[in-house]
């Protein structure tokens, strides 16, 4: 999931300097046992002849520590799940606490505090006009969730014919069959393509396509004028357009103005279609906000939230929705009108604590201004790069930064995809105690917020001297 560098066939790396900094593995280590019975996520398991499989033994704020004493700065926020560190106090304790309460139960028939306290606090944050939260138990399922709480909701009030769904190019949704299907990165997406359903696809906002003299807003209205055309040719038989407010992560953390989400909730409006807003990866504060809806000032009709959520620590997904919706579900028994979808785990009890405890951090504690103090100093170290003549372009989202990777500035011309330049990258910050772990050739942060500014330091200088290894 997330990150090409390690997945792609071909490899092209030099394996004996690759591994000259790597420790040894006997047989008895828990890396050698892994690899004889675990099947990594995302993984070209054949890799790991080559690349060092990490025995990760504690972790700790932002860093993690291996079995053999060393440690790595968590650069990426254990993809993207972790917000303030490892192992925070609060969370620690809260998790502590509900274990000696109650663990698990089902959520059909009966409640439990923390599902219902969750469901309070996540409404009272979200943008205002969602009132209901549906639970899963991670990311994809509730993609699949709002997909068919969609096409649901429209059957329910009998429009029959609304069955598809518009999505971005370069969106990640998530691998599992349904968010794969509105899914656009080939990474991912190709290999399963005759079990996916089809999208309509709209152009992407990414401001990295911009045409060459075209300005930002000029951008924006040409990829909305895109989005119109779409709709008036397809909107009766469309249930949403489905969209990763202001940075599509796992497509290569492009970025895009909030513009553009405050001209798509408007079409939205006008041709009577859902907006699914997944801020899976985006949501409790990554892009300076606790949620990105916030910088276009939109409620969209579905919220996906996951990753965060838990602080990092558990498995849980919610999906905000409003009472409109609800309430087309809402009838007698026998109108079968019910939604259909259950996880075992759904509500999990643990988790909705870990997300309660995790809440409350960002309640009592100045997070979001503090970060602006981080990323202000990840700005200011990423311009080191700017005029790179390998760096087509550096961009940045509140606690998200990324930094594109080409053969040729001018042109933009890729480094092909079987060289694994990036995997370069990611094997020099193993070897610096750093963990960075590219998309396809962008290198990015995404640090836990409990990051330093000496560790943002760290973090840049060793992609900086990764990127010109991986260039050479
Ligand atoms: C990670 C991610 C998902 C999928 O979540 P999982 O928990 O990995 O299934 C969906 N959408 C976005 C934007 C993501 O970044």
């Amino acid at each position: 999931m997330h990150d090409g560098c390690l997945c792609r066939k071909g490899l092209a790396v030099d394996h004996s300097k690759a591994m000259s900094n790597s420790p040894d593995h006997p047989k008895s280590s828990l890396s050698a046992r892994d690899l004889a019975v675990v099947w990594h996520p995302c993984t070209q398991m054949h890799d790991h002849e080559t690349i060092p499989m990490l025995a990760i033994e504690r972790a700790e704020g932002a860093w993690l520590q291996a079995s053999d004493g060393r440690r790595y700065l968590d650069a990426v926020s254990s993809w993207w799940t972790n917000v303030f560190g490892h192992r925070h106090p609060r969370i620690v304790a809260g998790l502590k606490d509900q274990l000696d309460r109650l663990d698990h139960i089902m959520l059909a028939g009966m409640t439990h505090e923390p599902a219902v306290a969750l469901a309070e606090q996540l409404i009272r944050l979200a943008p205002p006009g969602l009132s209901r939260v549906f639970y899963a138990d991670n990311g994809s399922s509730a993609i699949e969730v709002a997909l068919k709480m969609s096409f649901h909701y429209w059957r329910n009030l009998g429009r029959r014919q609304r069955t598809r769904f518009i999505a971005l190019t370069g969106s990640y949704h998530g691998e599992t069959i349904g968010a794969l299907s509105v899914t656009d990165v080939p990474l991912y997406r190709n290999t399963y393509a005759p079990l996916l359903f089809e999208p309509l696809l709209a152009p992407s906002p990414d401001a990295y396509l911009r045409a060459s003299g075209e300005t930002s807003s000029q951008h924006v209205a040409r990829t909305l004028g895109k989005m119109r055309d779409l709709l008036a040719k397809h909107a009766q038989e469309v249930a949403a357009v489905i969209v990763e407010p202001l940075v599509q992560c796992a497509g290569g953390m492009r970025m895009h103005d909030a513009a553009y989400l405050a001209g798509l909730r408007r079409l939205c409006d006008e041709f009577d279609v859902h907006l699914i807003a997944d801020e899976i990866a985006v949501g409790f504060g990554r892009t300076g906000t606790l949620f990105a809806c916030e910088q276009a000032a939109i409620t969209p009709d579905f919220l996906c939230l996951s990753k965060g959520l838990t602080g990092g620590t558990l498995p849980l997904s919610a999906v905000l929705t409003t009472s409109a919706i609800h309430a087309a579900f809402y009838a007698e028994y026998s109108s079968g009108k019910a939604f259909l979808h259950s996880h075992s785990y759904t509500g999990n009890a643990l988790a909705c604590r870990a997300a309660l405890e995790t809440i409350a951090i960002f309640n009592d504690e100045p997070v979001l201004v503090a970060n602006r103090t981080l990323s202000t100093h990840l700005a200011a170290r990423l311009e080191a790069l700017r005029d790179h003549p390998h760096v087509s372009d550096v961009r940045q989202t509140g606690m998200i930064a990324a930094v594109e990777m080409v053969r040729n500035r001018a042109t933009r011309e890729e480094f092909p995809a079987n060289e694994r330049r990036a995997l370069r990258v990611y094997l020099h910050g193993l070897t610096r105690g750093v963990i960075l772990r590219p998309l396809g050739n962008v290198i990015y942060f995404m640090p836990p917020y409990c990051v330093t500014i000496d560790e943002i330091d760290l973090m840049v200088d060793v992609a900086i001297e990764g990127i010109e290894r991986a260039v050479a």
